[in-house]
């Protein structure tokens, strides 16, 4: 007797753990881009492809930490107020020009250069002054306020490795050593279609049965946001033809097609098709909800990422599945986001041999700690269940059920970025 299923993810066939299809993937996928020099003010969230090398000292010289009186320490009563005279100023981006003597004080500001010999630095708001003089109580330690020369880097460390994702502390690290330019990837070229006969460009009018497309909004902005150069591509019908003209087409230019929708195994799902047609699908069922049907493979020389049309799917596999492969091809270092532990405030049944991932927003418990709140609704369909949630919780293959109170694991969206 056959069976009608309430869970459109059984079906038979072998499905992929995610994990697996990752290190397949990760074995043959490598950098596609070439590199270009390019000026630092332009290398925000570019992909490094050089190793950086110190060429001297950060900072050059020792310097004053503070605004205050350069002393030796030697000269400073270890018992009581020491009186100096206040022999010279020093402040920020000039030096002495002489060694500093014993039995005098030095004024100096945040950042000047220490003369040599001088050894602490008294604040000023430590000190009192009397006169020429300055009156240092006792009690300061040797070295105080003294920032050594090379303390942040030294000359000839290697201060950043080829395959950084550069972020805004990297550039200020590469203009601390005079750096003005740099050696890049050349951003990914990526596509982007939607499928579907029924979705529709938001401004259309929209017919019965339709849907404006979500899915095309959400990939434009993620691959964007990774640094893509992306071209979008449209709607293409769910007509095969269609769809192997519009890959085999945009395959010539770009270095990767992002596509929505018709991966699944139904009649009108044309996109795992016209890949076998075009190119080799390697392989299309991830074991993984939301998503499982995720396609990928080649078309020509373009690597293919076929993601499901449920618009939660889309973003919990391309952040999964699709995120670490773009990085792979855009000639970052692997960079695996990661999972915090958390308190579960939800109980949950899911079946073993898939992954999940649920929605959740993270709450304060009664002990301080970080609680996840699952979203109360879980369709796939659900985008604005995203857009409530602050992460996801990662439910590994062999789970079978969450109880209140157990410890998960949360991906925060903002380490998917
Ligand atoms: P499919 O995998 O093509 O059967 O699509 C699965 C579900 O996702 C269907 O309900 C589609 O209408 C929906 N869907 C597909 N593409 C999009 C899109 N670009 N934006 C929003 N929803 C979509
Ligand atoms: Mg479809």
């Amino acid at each position: 007797m056959a069976q009608l299923s309430d869970d459109c993810f059984a079906f038979g066939g072998e499905l992929m753990a995610v994990d697996r299809a990752l290190s397949l993937l990760a074995e043959r996928i490598g950098p596609v881009t070439g590199t270009e020099r390019a000026g630092l003010g332009d290398a925000l969230g570019r992909i490094l492809a050089e190793e950086v090398v110190a060429p001297f000292d950060v900072p050059p010289h020792d310097n004053s930490a503070v605004d205050g009186y350069a002393v030796f320490f030697d000269d400073l009563d270890p018992a009581g107020d020491t009186r100096l005279p206040v022999t010279a100023r020093v402040p920020a981006g000039r030096a002495l020009g002489r060694p500093g003597r014993r039995g005098e004080a030095v004024r100096i500001f945040t950042g000047a250069p220490m003369p040599e010999g001088f050894d602490t630095v008294l604040m000023q708001e430590d000190c009192r002054t009397d006169g020429g003089d300055v009156l240092i109580p006792a009690g300061i330690k040797r070295g105080a306020n003294r920032r050594k020369a090379g303390e942040d880097i030294r000359e000839g460390q290697v201060i950043l490795t080829s395959g950084r994702r550069l972020r805004p502390e990297d550039i200020g690290l590469l203009a601390s050593i005079g750096r003005t330019a740099l050696e890049l990837r050349r951003p990914l070229r990526a596509a982007v279609f939607s499928t579907g006969d029924e979705v529709r460009e938001p401004g259309a009018p929209l017919e019965p049965g339709c849907i404006y497309d979500a899915n095309r909004y959400v990939l434009i902005s993620a691959l964007r946001q990774l640094g893509c150069a992306v071209t979008d591509l449209g709607i293409l019908p769910d007509r095969v033809e269609d769809v192997r003209a519009a890959l085999a087409s945009a395959s010539r230019d770009h270095d990767v097609l992002v596509t929505s929708g018709g991966v699944s195994t139904g009649e009108e799902d044309h996109v795992k098709g016209a890949v076998e047609a075009e190119g080799a699908l390697h392989f299309w069922r991830l074991a993984i909800k939301p998503g499982r049907p995720v396609a990928l493979g080649r078309v020509g020389t373009a690597a293919l990422i076929g993601l499901p049309g449920n618009p939660v799917a889309v973003l919990v596999t391309f952040q999964r599945v699709a995120r670490p492969i773009l990085l792979r091809l855009m000639g970052a270092a692997a960079d695996e986001p990661p999972l915090f532990p958390v308190r579960a405030e939800f109980a949950y049944k899911k079946k073993a041999g898939r992954r999940e991932y649920v929605r959740v927003r993270l709450s304060r418990g009664a002990d301080g700690g970080l609680t996840a709140v699952k979203h109360p609704r879980e369709g796939a369909g659900i985008l604005s269940s995203m857009v409530e949630s602050d992460g996801l919780v990662e439910l590994p293959e062999e789970l079978t059920r969450v109880e209140p109170g157990m410890t998960v694991q949360f991906l925060p969206f903002s380490e998917v970025r």
